[in-house]
């Protein structure tokens, strides 16, 4: 077996210990003989695990006891409309934050249900910075301030979150579980699995329960949260296999020691990398320093003709998924929770050596 450093932006790593608890008890989970994918959701052994898996996430954020946990399906996307259709109520207008690609879909849905106030907007120098919260242009009105905390793509990352009267909801789809965070500031926060959580397919929603049962009216069932809290997250089968191992995800964070290890393990593996960008003149990250994101960093060579053999040498070091998204250019590294920081190690050396054979 051969498995290489995995800088995917996701679906993305996997902790290899999780992937080897799957394989264990792939064919015969503990004494059922079958399959977590073969059993009924109703079954006391899925149930055991859905519910370890709850608790395990509640313990890991903090989360308050006035707040639902959903487990749900059809990724953060879906979030992009189900925000709006349940948390509008009787208001007709909300406020967004666009600091990136991702805050731009979440816009252009929102945008089918109410009128869309964009409160500031990053685009003006390619989503490089996040436009500082007293010059934002906050609607009285608003039922919700909607932000992306960390732009996957653009590699912006809010370090403080805004204090706003309108109730905070945030997309954390590729930084929940990097560092702790005061759930309290929020009215929902939502997360597709596929970056820090788990595989694809589940998707991760935290609501305050006031907020719940007050969906437009039309709004089918599956995408009122008040349906999916009712029933346990259960109204329909839920991605049982991907609630699993999320939850396998959950207890290999609670075995490192929780938000407060991991956040200071991201905060060194990023660091090395933003430290060896920085001194040379050779990369670049385009991302100004007090926003840059601890989970996905861009950068840039400095001849983009140097690009595609930076990347095949990447690869044939077991270095893979390094190609920067088409709107940004050069390279990306995602650095995952999962993503070891041998990996960025060997990331590190390569740059440094590719810089020497090319700069
Ligand atoms: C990946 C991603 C999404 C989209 O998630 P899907 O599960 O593909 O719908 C939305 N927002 C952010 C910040 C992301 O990183």
């Amino acid at each position: 077996m051969s498995r290489v450093f995995n800088f995917s932006a996701g679906p993305a790593a996997l902790p290899l210990e999780v992937l080897e608890t799957a394989q264990r008890e792939l064919l015969d989970y503990r004494g059922t003989g079958m399959s977590v994918m073969e059993m009924s959701h109703r079954s006391k052994a899925f149930i055991e695990i859905a519910e370890s898996a709850t608790a395990d996430l509640k313990a890991l954020l903090e989360i308050p006891d006035d707040y639902q946990l959903l487990f749900l399906q059809g990724g953060a996307t879906t979030q992009f409309a189900m925000v709006p259709m349940n948390l509008l109520q009787d208001r007709t207008t909300a406020d967004y934050v666009n600091t990136g690609s991702w805050s731009k879909k979440a816009i252009a849905e929102a945008g089918r249900f109410c009128s869309v106030n964009v409160v500031a907007s990053g685009e003006d120098r390619n989503f490089s910075y996040i436009p500082d919260v007293d010059g934002w242009s906050l609607n009285p009105d608003a039922a919700y301030l909607h932000i992306c905390s960390n732009e996957t793509i653009g590699g912006v990352q809010f370090q403080d979150f805004p204090d706003a009267s309108a109730p905070l909801v945030a997309d954390m789809s590729s930084d929940i579980l990097s560092r702790p965070l005061d759930v309290s500031r929020f009215a929902l926060i939502y997360a597709g699995a596929q970056k820090n959580i788990g595989p694809a397919g589940l998707t991760v929603v935290i609501v305050r329960k006031d907020l719940l049962g007050r969906a437009r009216a039309g709004t089918p069932s599956m995408l009122d949260y008040a349906v999916h809290a009712e029933a346990g997250s259960m109204s329909n089968t839920p991605p049982t296999y991907a609630w699993y191992l999320a939850g396998l995800v959950f207890q290999w964070l609670k075995a490192r020691g929780g938000l407060d290890a991991i956040a200071a393990t991201n905060r060194r593996k990023s660091s090395k990398l933003y430290d060896a960008v920085d001194q040379s003149n050779f990369y670049q990250c385009p991302v100004e320093p007090s926003v840059r994101s601890s989970m996905n960093v861009p950068f840039t060579l400095a001849d983009d003709a140097l690009d595609a053999a930076f990347l095949s040498g990447a690869e044939t070091r077991g270095l893979t998924n390094l190609k920067g998204h088409r709107s940004v250019g050069g390279m990306r590294a995602s650095i995952y929770n999962a993503v070891p920081e041998a990996a960025v190690d060997a990331l590190v050396d390569y740059m440094g050596e590719f810089e020497r054979d090319n700069g």
